[in-house]
Parts: structure tokens; C-alpha cells; sequence
């Protein structure tokens, strides 16, 4: 079989799938939609993300509901709102000339009784979240005791987010012979439990190996030290001046962080996570649809089976928990029949978890350098001259032309070529001249930042605070503690050792006069809590905790640790901030709130 009318769709969904420009079916619509469009059986498919999942129990479930009738007849259940929106959308264009057809979408965070309202209108398919569609059966305002089929769309995140309950109690309302079909990029143990507890004999369908990563895709790692991550971000994402990407954090918090960092810095960024307002969420996600915004910052699950063609990168700032989420994530990009990289920036003591993503992938990963300030002012120049090559005359410039070519008279094309290229290399050039080398060598068993802490090289500040264990802090709740106080991320307060009654820690340069400054005057549950620069850099810290005066202002360094001159006023490329970035001409705009980058002029991506 090769084509959709091969598999026995009708002709309405033919004419939508050509309008659509799918040629091909893919292979788990191969494999689902006959076997979903000729039987009542229940089903159970394994497919990885970005194998055309929606569609392959979307056809098949709009070609068997009665368009008829107004009763609920499916009902499809997914993660997040973005995903049920997601669905939704695609049904909708799927059944664009199935006359009557009502596709509605249930999601926590907007109005329960405008959803009710366009429920009672007659929905024949629901697209819901598991916790908006308890709620609304428990208020009894929607009926799904007609339910023929019923979807669990990327069943293994549903139950990661603690949505089993939930999906037991909506199925406990719908009718036991119903058939259920269940989608999955994986196949944990709670998947199978949900399958043998609500499926009768399911038809069983595994494509590519259940965790193998596209062949679109390729793989890259980068390894540098903790705390320059951020810096590698930047690199990565100025050597590839086109990239449109996401980015993926472990927590809420750094995901908030990284974006407002990278926004602050002049990047077309924006940050998707579980923790904004469902309005903030739908306006990143637009803005990265219309491709606004190039680097989507998100959680895991903020940003599961998120679906925008022509992601470029995929940029795991940090390495999943679990190795499996690592699939997900590379799933974002190289759909559709593109090619993409998935880049992984690693520390160290993360290097060895790269071998077991390898192992489940069942690919190797590149090694690859971050790469330095020069091949980036290069990348950067050949880009523009690219650009330039490639910009179309915009005639309104015609009136001005006498005044520019007066300017001009006495300069040869070669002087103003380069004239012209100056204008952008000088910010790049000034910007990266000085910078270091971030790349970390494998070979040698010590990081560097475990050679400062052995009193080596040094751009850290260690610090003495005098709390320590006596006052109910260890290591780890004490850099919860400054994190938390210094609104830092995870990797910005290191070698933290905590003794009886005092404790010390480190952060870099950059950020002692922040740290001293909170510090000041400060109290914490009604003590004076007193942190100053300690003499001591290496790890053993001073012992007496006395004799502290007149080490404050410590050995200062110009810079910070790219030798780049940051957030310190003296930075003086023609259109640099103050942020250390160069700023574009065409972002130079003065507000750089967060989404102030939707609207701002953007580069073209091609
Ligand atoms: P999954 O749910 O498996 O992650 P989706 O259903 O979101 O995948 O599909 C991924 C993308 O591929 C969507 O943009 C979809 O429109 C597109 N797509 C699906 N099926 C086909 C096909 N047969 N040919 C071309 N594109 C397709
Ligand atoms: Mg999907």
C-alpha cells in the first residue's frame, strides 16, 4: 500500500490531505488507519514523535463518526493545552470538507462555560486535557456516555504528569465497548498497566525501534565547563545566524531565566513553561510559529509533541533526567522530511550520560567545539554578504540617493564594501575578539573548575557567610538558599562547603558585587547574616572564620571570564548594549521587556 487512497479514506479527507501537500502516508499512518478503518478493535502504537501520529487516528476517526448526528462520538485526550490546541487545529483542517463537523477543544485555563457551550452545539469529537475533562463531567456539563472511540494521545507523558487518576475516572464514564486507541512514544511499565486494565486484545503497532531517533537528525555534543553553559548558548546560536530553535531546561526556573537572559542580550528568544498565564503561553507560541521568535526556551512538558516545521536546532542547555525525554526533545526538529541537529551542551560529570543516549538512540553523537570568537565573526560576515547579495532593491530609497551618492563620491566600491561589512564585523569583532576558549578536553580527568578549587586559575569569587550546619543548613540547602536569595541559577553558586558555623561558596566575578550588595544589612529569621570575599580560594576554606576584615574588595579582575567587558558600561562596539551584546540595527528598538522581540523587526531566517 503507498497512497491515502490505498488505506480506504473517503474522498473528503483525500481532498483535504492533498490540500495539505501529504503525498505519502506515513508509516504508522500505513499501519493504524486500515486497521482502525476496517475493525472495531482496540489499539496500541509506538511511534516517536513527529511520525504524523494526529493523523493516523484522525482520519480514521473522522471517517467513522456519524457527521449526523451532534452526539459526542470521540473523544481525545492529551497532556498539555498546546497539544490539545495542536490536535484540534489539525482535525479541524483534516475534516475542512466534512460538512458539519464540530471539533471542540477542552483545556484547563479558559472558560469552562464557553467550552460547555460549544460542547452543547453538537460536538461530535472532544480534544481535551485529562484535569479540564474531570472537571467538566463532574459538573455535568458534557455527556460522553456515547463515546465510540476514545484517543490517549502521548499516553506515557499523561501518566509522567500524573494524570492516571484522572484518565480512570473520564473512562469510567464512557461506554465499555468503546474502542480505545492508544499513542505513545514509549512504552514504560504504566502504559502497558493502562493498556492491559482498559483495552480488549489491542492490535499492536511498533514503528522504527520505539525510542530511535530520526535519521533526519543529527547529533552533536559540546563540552565545556558548568558554569560557562550560558556563554556556549550565545556562541551556538551566533555561529548559526539563521537558526529558529528551542531550547530545552531542566526546571521552570532556569527555563524563565535563560529566556529573560537571552532577551536582555538581544536574541529573538521567549520562554515556555508551566508556570506563565495561559495567555503569556499562547503569545510565545504564536510568535514562534510566525517564527518571531528563534530560540523557544521550554520544560519538557511545556514543550511535548509541540509541532512547528523548520526548527533548525534543538538546544539541550541541560541533559534530561531521564535519558528517554532525550528522544522527545531531539523530536522537535528534522520533521517533516527536514533535516535538523539536536546539540547537547555537557559538563563533565555529565559526559557519560552522552553514551547512554547513544545506546538508546541507537546513533552517535558528534563531539564538536564550541566554536571560537573569530569563526563567528566570519560565520556572522559571510551571512551578511550573503544577505546583502541576496536583498531586493527597495525603491523608496531612490529620493535619497542623490544626498547617500554626494556622501559618497570619493569612495571606491572596494572602500565601501568594506566599509559596509565593517559596520556589522566591528560589533562581532569587538564583541568576541578577547574571548576564551570554552571548550573543556576530555582527556584530562579535571575540569577547570575543579583546578581553581585546587587554587589554580581563578575567576570565581569564594565567599565566607557565617551561617553553617549549626543553623540547619548542609551543601545543598545552602545553595538553595543563595539561589534563591540571588535569584541565581543552579550553576551560578558553586563549591559551596558548609562547617559548624560557617560556610563558604563561590559565584564568578561577575557577580560579587550583587552578592555582597544583598548581603548587606541583611537578616534572615532575625539574625544578621554577613557574607564577604574570603581570603581563601582553594577549597579548604579558612577554619577560624575570624580575621575577615580587609579581605572585601579581594583581587579584582577586569571583565568577566571571556575577557569580555559585561555589564560594565565600557563596552563601546558601534551598536553593543550593555549587555555585552552586539545589538543589531534592526532589534537596536529601546524596549526589551519580555515579547517586547515579537514585534520587533526580524532577521530573515533564510
Ligand atoms: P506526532 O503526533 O507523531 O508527533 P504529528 O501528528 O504532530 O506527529 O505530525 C507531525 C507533522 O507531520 C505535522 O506537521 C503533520 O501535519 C505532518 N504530517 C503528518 N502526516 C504527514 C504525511 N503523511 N505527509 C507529510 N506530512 C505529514
Ligand atoms: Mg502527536
Amino acid at each position: 500500500m503507498s497512497t491515502f487512497h490505498d488505506l480506504g479514506l473517503n474522498n473528503d479527507l483525500l481532498q483535504a490531505i492533498t490540500d495539505l501537500g501529504f503525498v505519502k502516508p506515513s508509516e504508522v499512518q500505513e499501519k493504524a488507519i486500515p486497521v482502525l478503518l476496517e475493525s472495531e478493535r482496540d489499539l496500541v502504537a509506538l511511534a516517536q514523535t513527529g511520525t504524523g501520529k494526529t493523523a493516523a487516528f484522525g482520519f480514521p476517526m473522522l471517517q467513522k463518526i456519524d457527521i449526523n448526528s451532534r452526539t459526542t462520538q470521540g473523544l481525545i485526550l492529551s497532556p498539555t493545552r498546546e497539544l490539545c490546541l495542536q490536535i484540534t487545529n489539525e482535525l479541524k483542517a483534516y475534516g475542512k470538507y466534512c460538512n458539519g463537523l464540530n471539533v471542540v477543544a477542552v483545556y484547563g485555563g479558559a472558560s469552562i462555560t464557553d467550552q460547555a457551550r460549544d460542547i452543547k452545539r453538537g460536538a461530535q469529537i472532544i480534544v481535551a486535557t485529562p484535569g479540564r475533562m474531570k472537571d467538566m463531567i463532574s459538573r455535568n456539563l458534557v455527556d460522553i456516555t456515547k463515546i465510540e472511540y476514545s484517543v490517549l494521545d502521548e499516553a506515557d507523558e499523561m501518566l509522567n504528569m500524573g494524570f492516571k487518576e484522572d484518565i480512570n475516572d473520564i473512562l469510567s464514564h464512557t461506554p465499555a465497548d468503546k474502542s480505545t486507541w492508544l499513542f505513545s512514544a514509549t512504552m514504560p511499565r504504566e502504559v502497558a498497566a493502562i493498556a492491559k486494565d482498559f483495552m480488549h486484545n489491542p492490535h499492536e503497532i511498533t514503528v522504527g525501534n520505539k525510542n530511535e531517533s530520526s535519521n533526519n537528525v543529527s547529533h552533536e555534543y559540546y563540552l565545556v565547563n558548568a558554569r560557562d553553559r550560558y556563554q556556549a548558548l550565545k556562541r551556538l546560536a551566533d555561529a548559526n545566524p539563521d537558526i529558529f530553535s528551542v531550547v530545552f531546561c531542566r526546571t521552570k526556573r532556569d527555563t524563565q531565566k535563560v529566556a529573560e537572559q537571552l532577551i536582555e542580550d538581544g536574541y529573538n528568544a521567549g520562554a515556555l513553561h508551566g508556570d506563565l498565564s495561559q495567555n503569556q503561553r499562547d503569545l510565545v507560541m504564536n510568535a514562534f510559529r510566525k517564527n518571531q521568535i528563534q530560540m523557544l526556551v521550554a520544560t519538557d512538558v511545556a514543550a511535548r509533541g509541540i509541532d512547528v516545521d523548520d526548527v533548525t536546532h534543538v538546544i539541550n542547555y541541560q541533559l534530561p533526567d531521564e535519558v528517554e525525554t532525550y528522544t522527545h526533545r531531539s523530536g522537535r526538529t528534522g520533521r517533516a522530511g527536514k533535516t535538523g541537529v539536536s546539540m547537547v551542551i555537557v559538563s563533565k560529570s555529565e559526559v557519560r550520560k552522552i553514551k547512554s543516549i547513544e545506546r538508546i538512540i541507537k546513533k552517535e553523537f558528534d563531539k564538536k567545539d564550541i566554536p571560537n570568537g573569530m569563526e563567528i565573526c566570519e560565520v556572522q560576515l559571510m551571512s551578511l554578504a550573503n544577505k546583502i547579495h541576496n536583498t531586493e532593491i527597495n525603491h523608496e530609497i531612490d529620493k535619497y540617493l542623490t544626498s547617500i551618492n554626494e556622501l559618497f563620491e570619493d569612495t571606491s566600491k572596494e572602500e565601501l564594501i568594506k566599509k559596509v561589512f565593517s559596520v556589522e564585523f566591528t560589533r562581532f569583532f569587538n564583541y568576541y575578539q578577547k574571548s576564551k576558549d570554552l571548550n573543556v578536553s576530555e582527556g584530562s580527568n579535571r575540569d577547570e573548575s575543579e583546578r581553581e578549587f585546587k587554587g589554580g586559575k581563578n575567576d570565581s569569587t569564594r565567599y565566607f557567610i557565617n551561617v553553617g550546619s549549626k543553623d540547619g543548613f548542609d551543601w545543598m540547602k545552602l545553595k538553595d538558599f543563595l539561589k534563591d536569595q540571588l535569584n541565581l541559577g543552579r550553576d551560578d553558586v558553586f563549591k559551596v562547603e558548609t562547617k559548624d558555623s560557617f560556610s563558604f561558596f563561590n559565584t564568578e566575578n561577575e557577580l560579587r558585587e550583587q552578592v555582597l550588595a544583598h548581603f548587606t544589612d541583611f537578616k534572615h529569621e532575625g539574625r544578621f547574616v554577613n557574607v564577604e570575599v574570603s581570603e581563601n580560594r582553594g577549597g579548604g576554606g579558612r577554619r577560624d572564620g575570624k580575621k575577615r576584615s580587609g579581605s572585601k574588595g579581594g583581587e579584582r579582575r577586569g571583565g568577566n571570564k571571556d575577557g569580555r567587558p559585561r555589564r560594565s558600561g565600557d563596552f563601546k562596539a558601534s551598536n553593543g548594549d550593555k549587555s555585552g551584546r552586539p545589538k543589531r540595527r534592526s532589534e537596536g528598538g529601546d524596549s526589551r521587556s519580555n515579547n517586547s522581540n515579537i514585534s520587533r523587526p526580524r532577521r530573515s531566517r533564510r
